[in-house]
C-alpha cells in the first residue's frame, strides 16, 4: 500500500498556466520516453466563448509558433484569437506619437490577442491526449524535500512524488521559489492594472492602442468576436489610489472616463464587462537554477504588463528548458544537475534581464514629469516615427523576429 503511493517521475513540473502547460507538452512531445507528472492546484472550469477571458496576451510570432510546435495553435485560432495589424502609440502630455503597420516589415499582422483561458485549455487538452504525462489536478503539496539525486514532494492527500528535476512553473508568487530560498530582486510599481473587456463605438481597426499618461499607459487591444470588431480588451495602469477611485464608479461613468482617458480613440466605450485591479510588481530571481530545481516563466520574472512580454518572456524560457534538457537526454546526463540546468540560466538571464531594463526605463520615461524629458519623449518618438529604418527595426523587437 505504501509503495502504491510512491511515484518515480523524471520530471515533475508545478503549476498549468500557460508556461507550465507549454513547457509539459512539449517536452513530452520531444521525448515519449520521459515521465512526466504536472501538478495544478486550481481545478479549470473550461474555456467559455460567450464571454471573453478579462485576461488576454498579445503573442509575438516566436510564441505562436511554440504553441503551434505543441500542436494547439490550429485549436485555439479554430475557437478565437484576433491578430492585430498596427500600433498606435502615443503620449498624454504632447505631440509625441509612434505607429507602426505589418506591411512596413513585410508581415501579415504584428501578433496575436489570446485569451488565456483557452490557451490552457487547449494545451490541456493536448496533453491529457500523451501517454507519457499525468496530470494531477486539483493537488496542493504539502512539502518538498531535496536529497543528492532527487527532489521528493509529498502532497496533501499522501501521495509522494520524487524525480531527479522539479520544474517551479507556479507564478508570480512561486511557493517553490520562497522554500528553496532562490534570491530575489522585486519592487513594487504602487501600480495596478484594471483589467476587462469593454464594447466601444468603432471598430477596433485591428490596432493595439497605447496612451502613455503619467499616472500610467492604457491598453486597448483589439478583439475579433466571429467578425465583430467592436471589442477591446483594456489594461489600464494606474497608481493604486487612483486604481481604487476607478474601480469603485458605476459601469456608465468608468466607460465616460475610459472615453476621456482613451482619447476616443475607438469612439465612445460603450459597455464594459466586469473589472478586475491586479497589484503590479517587478520581479526578478537572482539565480534560476539551484541543483534539482528550475524556475520557469513568471515564478522566475515578472514585468510590467507595458510591454505586453510576460508570457512570451514564459515561451523563451520554455524552448531553451525543452533544449537543454532534451540534449541532456539524449547525452544521457542527469536533469537535474547544476551542470544540466545551468545551461538553461546562461541562455535566458540576458534576454530576460535586457527586457526587464528596458520596460523599466521606458516607464520611468514617460511617468518623468521634467520638461527637458517631455520633449525630448514627444520629439523621439515623432522623430522615429518619421525614420524607417530604426522604426522598423523596433517593430522587428516587438515581434519577437
Ligand atoms: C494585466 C496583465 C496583462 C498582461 N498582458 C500580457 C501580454 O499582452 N503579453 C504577454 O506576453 N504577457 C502579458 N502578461 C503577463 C502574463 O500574463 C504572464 O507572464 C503569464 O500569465 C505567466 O504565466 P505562468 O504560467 O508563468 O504563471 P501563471 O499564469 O501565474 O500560472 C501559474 C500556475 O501555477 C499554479 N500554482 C501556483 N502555485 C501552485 C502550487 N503550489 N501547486 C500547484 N499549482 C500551483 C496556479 O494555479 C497557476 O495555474 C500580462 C500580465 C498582466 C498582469
Amino acid at each position: 500500500m505504501a509503495d502504491q503511493k510512491k511515484c518515480q517521475y523524471d520530471v515533475i513540473v508545478v503549476g498549468a498556466g500557460m508556461v507550465g502547460a507549454a513547457f509539459t507538452g512539449l517536452l513530452a512531445r520531444a521525448n515519449p520516453q520521459l515521465k512526466i507528472a504536472l501538478i495544478e492546484a486550481q481545478q479549470s472550469y473550461g474555456y467559455k466563448t460567450e464571454v471573453f477571458d478579462p485576461r488576454v496576451a498579445a503573442l509575438t510570432e516566436k510564441s505562436r509558433s511554440l504553441l503551434e510546435c505543441c500542436g494547439v495553435w490550429g485549436q485555439i485560432s479554430e475557437k478565437r484569437v484576433s491578430a492585430y495589424m498596427a500600433m498606435d502609440v502615443w503620449d498624454a502630455e504632447g505631440t509625441g506619437r509612434i505607429q507602426f503597420d505589418c506591411q512596413d516589415v513585410h508581415q501579415a499582422n504584428l501578433g496575436h490577442i489570446v485569451e488565456n483561458s483557452l490557451v490552457i485549455d487547449s494545451l490541456l487538452n493536448k496533453i491529457q491526449t500523451l501517454g507519457n504525462v499525468e496530470f494531477l489536478c486539483p493537488v496542493t503539496v504539502a512539502t518538498y524535500s531535496r536529497s543528492e539525486q532527487q527532489v521528493t514532494l509529498e502532497l496533501a492527500d499522501g501521495r509522494e512524488l520524487s524525480a531527479p528535476v522539479l520544474v517551479a512553473a507556479d507564478g508570480a508568487n512561486s511557493t517553490i521559489r520562497q522554500q528553496f530560498g532562490f534570491p530575489t530582486r522585486e519592487w513594487d510599481y504602487g501600480h495596478s492594472a484594471i483589467v476587462t473587456t469593454v464594447q466601444a463605438e468603432y471598430s477596433n481597426q485591428q490596432t493595439a492602442w497605447q496612451r502613455f499618461m503619467p499616472t500610467g499607459p492604457l491598453a486597448l487591444l483589439p478583439l475579433n468576436k466571429a467578425g465583430d470588431r467592436h471589442y477591446c480588451s483594456l489594461v489600464w495602469s494606474q497608481e493604486s489610489d487612483e486604481a481604487e477611485r476607478l474601480m469603485a464608479l458605476d459601469d456608465v461613468a468608468f466607460c465616460r472616463e475610459l472615453g476621456f482617458a482613451s482619447e476616443h480613440c475607438v469612439g465612445q466605450i460603450v459597455a464594459t464587462d466586469k473589472r478586475f485591479s491586479i497589484p503590479l510588481r517587478q520581479r526578478h530571481a537572482t539565480d534560476y537554477v539551484v541543483e534539482r530545481v528550475v524556475l520557469l516563466g513568471d515564478s522566475a520574472h515578472t514585468i510590467h504588463p507595458l510591454a505586453g512580454q510576460g508570457v512570451n518572456l514564459g515561451f523563451g524560457d520554455v524552448a531553451a528548458l525543452v533544449d537543454t534538457l532534451s540534449a541532456a537526454v539524449e547525452r544521457g546526463n542527469d536533469l537535474g544537475s547544476l551542470l544540466t540546468l545551468n545551461k538553461y540560466q546562461r541562455q535566458r538571464k540576458p534576454e530576460n534581464l535586457a527586457m526587464m531594463a528596458a520596460m523599466e526605463g521606458f516607464k520611468r520615461l514617460f511617468v518623468a514629469d521634467n520638461l527637458a524629458i517631455r520633449l525630448l519623449r514627444n520629439m523621439g518618438l515623432s522623430q522615429v516615427d518619421k525614420f524607417k529604418p530604426v522604426k522598423n527595426e523596433i517593430i522587428k523587437q516587438v515581434m519577437g523576429l
